[in-house]
């Protein structure tokens, strides 16, 4: 039997509170809501998460506070089977946390703390040299500081380890990390902040991601939410469809389908067939509720992937 691939994350772990309420609460008021629960989030976490279910053995590299909502994170990265050894828990900054309001007409009102993720620093990273080193794709976002991030892709490179950039949440950085990267993943709302094209059509989309090849990313792999998603690099541009399902719950698709084209990345799938595969993860994830929660096994997987039509 082949033994597990091996996943490393370098990224952010948050708590979401979501909190359910008639209206969004006014300055100053004191407002009585129905209910309340609390998910694991943050798009490092979640993308290790999809891999680890998906049976890959998978090492964080994040920061958290010294608080129950860090032993929360820890005790959930467990119960996945994720590798904690490089989790640091910082006794200065909190855990990430995001109050999530959401009312009845489904409006809501998010307050995103980033806290001790904004402290996961590159000394961190050459302190797990070793779990980037001998992983076979090193994943990360921009939710954690910029100068760890290219740290850990500089590391990853150096030892020719693959490397997946999630671009989100948009913002600038140098083209260097774009040249360390090996196959940067935006989804359409990110690509357009990074780009400034428009992305409303096929053609437009393939002309943002050349865009992003020009800044020397290896290859594009633009998500297009129940469009599938559009692979552009310097020799082919191919659109590979959604699989079409009852969406019930989009949140958390992009890291539904980034965490699982690693894993079939890592086990050599031809990248078409990884986006293929990735599509279907993605699709599943989005006919349940919530982001972790919707996340499917590798059992629910491949039986999936067995009742969808031969490519
Ligand atoms: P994000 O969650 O970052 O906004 P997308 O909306 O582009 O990312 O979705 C990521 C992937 O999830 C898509 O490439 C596709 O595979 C899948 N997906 C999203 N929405 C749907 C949908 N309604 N039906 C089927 N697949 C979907």
């Amino acid at each position: 039997m082949n033994s597990p691939p091996r996943i490393c994350v370098v990224g952010s772990s948050n708590i979401d509170l979501f909190f359910r309420a008639p209206r969004l609460p006014k300055t100053g008021e004191t407002l009585a809501g129905s209910d309340w629960r609390l998910g694991y989030g943050g798009k490092g976490a979640n993308q290790a998460v999809m891999a680890a279910r998906l049976g890959a053995q998978v090492s964080m590299v994040s920061c958290i506070g010294q608080e129950v909502f860090g032993e929360g994170v820890l005790k959930n990265f467990k119960a996945e089977g994720v590798d904690t050894t490089y989790v640091c828990i910082n006794a200065h900054h909190p855990t990430g946390l995001a109050s999530i309001v959401v009312d009845d007409a489904a409006r809501n009102c998010i307050l995103l703390v980033p806290g001790a993720n904004q402290h996961l620093t590159p000394q961190n990273v050459r302190t797990a040299a070793s779990a980037i080193e001998t992983a076979s794709v090193v994943l990360c976002q921009l939710e954690v500081p910029l100068e760890t991030t290219l740290e850990a892709f500089r590391v990853a490179r150096a030892a020719k380890v693959l490397t997946i950039l999630n671009p989100a949440p948009a913002a600038s950085f140098p083209d260097e990390l774009l040249a360390l990267s090996d196959y940067c993943i935006p989804n359409e709302t990110e690509i357009e902040l990074l780009t400034g094209l428009p992305v409303h059509d096929l053609i437009q989309a393939e002309a943002a991601a050349k865009a992003l090849l020009l800044r020397e990313a290896g290859t594009v792999i633009l998500t297009l939410g129940d469009q599938g998603a559009l692979i552009v690099s310097q020799n082919e541009s191919c659109h590979m469809p959604a699989v079409s399902v009852q969406a019930v719950d989009t949140t958390g698709a992009g890291d539904a389908f980034i965490g699982s084209l690693a894993v079939f990345l890592a086990q050599k799938a031809g990248l078409r067939e990884a986006v293929r595969k990735a599509n279907a993860v993605a699709a599943l994830s989005v006919t349940a509720p919530g982001t972790q929660m919707s996340f499917p096994q590798r059992e629910a997987v491949d039986s999936f992937l067995k009742s969808l039509a031969p490519p």
